[in-house]
């Protein structure tokens, strides 16, 4: 057809938001010549910018296919269509972007090998046959391997791979799935596999992957230079070689993710559903955690007494091959000691991987950008995040309105930080527990990443109110022009007013482990009164002592004493804890009493993860913790199905704020766990009654405030026991929760309510 004949019609439409670097301009050329349009597509700072134009009906059938064929690596946030005047261009051409001044924005997240990618890998008649670093516009690496912007070849860890003719051909012609795919590499110009024993020394060997399938079917631990950083592969049906691999990395018992060939593998092991297979197949491809089988081809060390399994897919044709060619689930852990960061870089895994992986499948692209395999739950039909990493990172949370520069340093957990710039916020990938200095060089590593890339001159920066959060410290050389300090589970509210981009009155829970409170108290079984961005505490779970110290972290049963002799008083309290805890010596429950008694070492709390860990510990569940949320995981693995009636709670009044008052579920789970009660209906009981109790206080405190919204965040609601419970106990009372759907309800998240909190700061004022 020609284009410029009469009774033509022309739009413009802008696509905002993860639409660059995912093949959207190879796309919307197909489409157009499809439909027989002439136009053109262009990149922009942060945006695609579209133009057609041709007769009506080619038009609205363009606009109908634009919606359904969308790439799914893309993800828009917001897509103007407005009309336009024709033109009369000839044909579609994909224009030349401007390559300066491009936003950080146009740096996509990895995305998971697609399935042309795939096809081509398996045909034995394609170039690319068995080519483990085969990429296109729709898929492969990108945030992993940028060291710089813009975003193209040149300044990734690409840029020592010069293209060979073949690919430069296909990277420049627009219909070719290569078009622009900065990753592009082929056998005859790409990256490479190499092999090295547990000592470092070469393998001379012209098949990589079967040196290294071999020695993973042997029960080898072997280290597998992968996306983000270097994993450890064993095999997964295997005790023996899990046990191993639990030794050497000095994990004690937090369960490992296991990548499963494809979806009927992983049904095998887990119970899935048709949600959890797109959340497992999507470009993403996250680590879901999903309830386990008890009848299970995995070896019972993989989840180590938790009922729950962390399943993914093959994200990379490494992966892919890697799967195929051993034919079993394998254990894919993050390529370090336990709470260190993860190797990224060839002699790094080798000297910090040693003793700990018998062999090493390396490859001479470098990582860049230091990322974890992200972690993910389902709550409804969507992802629930637990840990925001590679595949999500850096794309950014789209804030409601547009805020000056400014940036949220996060917790010391699970720690991430996040900087915001106009409309959106970016939160760094997970960068782990602050408490090491290596993690601490990878945060300040990172930081100065994203500062330098978003351009960012913050106004101002966000910080914990604990002093001795490392965050706190670091506040003064995070070059902001001005420091806000925000309680723990404010910041948590924040979060989720963010992720949610709810705008209003609310109610705001914040159930979680233990942040500083304002008071002086330890917080975090918090009720808060939200109207728009000004966020009150509004009620509290009642206090009780927490004896102090890493020593209660690690043995919830001194938890579990304080409560029982809140409850019960100092004698009968001793001799319920002598009954519960029969591997506690008799002297360390005297003694602990008797730091209480004399308030030594000790504060009040409100901490909801407390009070789960205590009650583990009651159902003789985990006397001992061997990590962080080991107890509350194992009470919600514990819980049985069928609904066992409830303890009683009580709402009352303390210093002007409504506070839960548990002794009655307290009590209810002693004389259950004396009575020899199993511990699934113990742990159901107090998972309906706490969730029940949540729902009362939140109702009526939605009630006062003239709110029909509950905000829920906080790393207790990572328990989807707990929350599907208030989820639907809310509803019943006609009120609507909000949930996190975009980064974690724990500490993951804390940086980005920071950010937000500090960023109306600054902009009102
Ligand atoms: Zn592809
Ligand atoms: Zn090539
Ligand atoms: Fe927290």
């Amino acid at each position: 057809m020609t284009p410029n004949r009469v009774g033509i019609a022309a739009i413009g439409i802008t696509a905002r938001g993860v639409v660059q670097g995912v093949g959207f301009r190879p796309f919307v050329h197909r489409l157009a010549a499809r439909c027989g349009l002439a136009g053109w597509v262009e990149n922009t700072p942060g945006s695609v910018v579209i133009h057609v134009e041709g007769d009506a009906a080619a038009l609205s059938r363009f606009r109908a296919m634009f919606r359904s064929e969308i790439p799914a690596a893309a993800r828009v946030t917001r897509l103007s269509v407005r009309k336009a005047a024709p033109t009369g261009v000839p044909g579609f051409t994909i224009r030349a972007s401007r390559r300066d001044g491009i936003a950080f924005s146009t740096i996509p997240p990895d995305i998971a090998a697609c399935p042309e990618c795939l096809r081509e890998l398996a045909d034995p008649a394609d170039r690319r046959h068995r080519y483990p670093f085969t990429n296109c516009t729709n898929c492969g690496p990108r945030f992993t391997i940028v060291a710089s912007l813009p975003y193209d070849r040149e300044r990734t860890s690409m840029a020592g791979f010069p293209m060979c003719a073949a690919c430069r051909k296909e990277y420049g012609d627009p219909l070719d799935r290569r078009f622009h795919a900065e990753p592009n590499a082929c056998p005859a110009c790409g990256p490479r596999l190499s092999v090295r024993g547990g000592d470092g020394a070469p393998v001379e060997t012209d098949d990589p992957i079967g040196v290294a399938t071999r020695a993973i079917l042997g029960g080898s631990i072997v280290a597998v230079r992968g996306l983000g950083g270097f994993q450890l592969a064993a095999d997964a049906t295997n005790d023996d070689a899990v046990r191993a691999l639990r030794v050497r990395k000095r994990r004690e018992e937090k369960p490992f993710a296991v990548m499963f060939r494809d979806v009927a593998s992983v049904r095998a092991a887990a119970r899935i559903e048709a949600a959890d297979e797109a959340i497992l197949r999507s470009p993403r491809a996250p680590v879901l955690l999903a309830p386990a089988r008890t009848r299970s081809p995995l070896a019972p060390s993989v989840s180590a007494g938790l009922p729950t399994a962390g399943v993914f897919l093959p994200y990379t044709p490494l992966h892919r091959m890697l799967l195929d060619r051993t034919d079993r689930p394998l254990v894919m852990t993050s390529g370090n000691v336990t709470d260190e960061p993860i190797a990224i870089g060839n002699d790094e895994a080798m000297s910090r991987l040693r003793g700990i992986a018998d062999l090493f499948l390396l490859h001479d692209r470098e990582v860049v950008q230091r990322s974890d395999d992200s972690v993910v739950r389902r709550v409804g039909r969507g992802i629930y995040p637990i840990r925001r990493a590679r595949g999500f990172v850096p794309a950014p949370v789209v804030l409601p309105r547009s805020f000056p520069d400014v940036v949220g340093l996060g917790g010391e957990l699970k720690n991430t930080f996040c900087f915001v710039k106009g409309y959106a916020a970016y939160p760094s990938q997970h960068i782990g527990d602050l408490e090491q200095a290596p993690a601490r060089d990878f945060y300040e590593e990172a930081y100065r990443f994203f500062r330098r890339f978003l351009d960012a001159r913050p106004r101002a920066a966000c910080h914990d109110l604990h002093p001795a959060y490392f965050t706190t410290a670091f506040a003064d050389r995070a070059g902001a022009d001005r420091l806000f300090a925000l309680q723990h589970h404010k910041a948590h509210i924040f979060s989720a007013l963010a992720d949610t981009g709810f705008d209003g009155k609310a109610v705001g829970v914040a159930f979680d482990g233990t942040g500083y409170g304002e008071d002086g108290a330890i917080w975090g079984g918090e009720f808060f009164a939200i109207d728009g961005m000004d966020v009150r505490r509004a009620g509290r779970l009642a206090y009780f002592p927490l004896p102090g110290g890493d020593a209660a972290v690690r043995e919830p049963w001194r938890t579990a004493l304080s409560l029982l002799r809140e409850t019960l008083g100092a004698a009968e309290a001793e001799r319920a804890a002598r009954e519960l805890f029969p591997g506690v010596p008799p002297d360390s429950i005297r003694l602990v009493l008797d730091a209480l008694e004399k308030k030594i070492n000790v504060a009040p709390t409100s901490s909801a993860g407390r009070l789960f860990d205590a009650v583990a510990a009651i159902c003789g569940l985990c006397a001992r913790s061997s990590y962080e949320g080991q107890a509350p995981m194992r009470l919600e693995g514990a819980a049985a199905r069928a609904a066992a009636g409830t303890y009683p709670f009580t709402l009352a009044e303390e210093d002007g704020q409504l506070a839960v008052d548990w002794s009655g579920l307290v009590r209810g789970t002693v004389a259950d766990a004396r009575g020899r009660l199993p511990a699934g209906t113990i742990s159901r009981r107090f998972h309906d009654s706490l969730a029940a109790a949540v729902v009362a206080a939140a109702s009526r405190l939605a009630e006062s405030a003239g709110a029909r919204h509950v905000v829920l965040s906080g790393g207790v609601f990572q328990n989807v026991t707990l929350l599907s419970r208030v989820l639907s106990g809310l509803r019943k009372r006609k009120l609507s929760p909000l949930i996190h759907r975009q980064v974690p309800a724990n500490d993951g998240g804390i940086s980005l309510g920071q950010a937000y909190y500090a960023a109306a700061q600054v902009a009102g004022g």
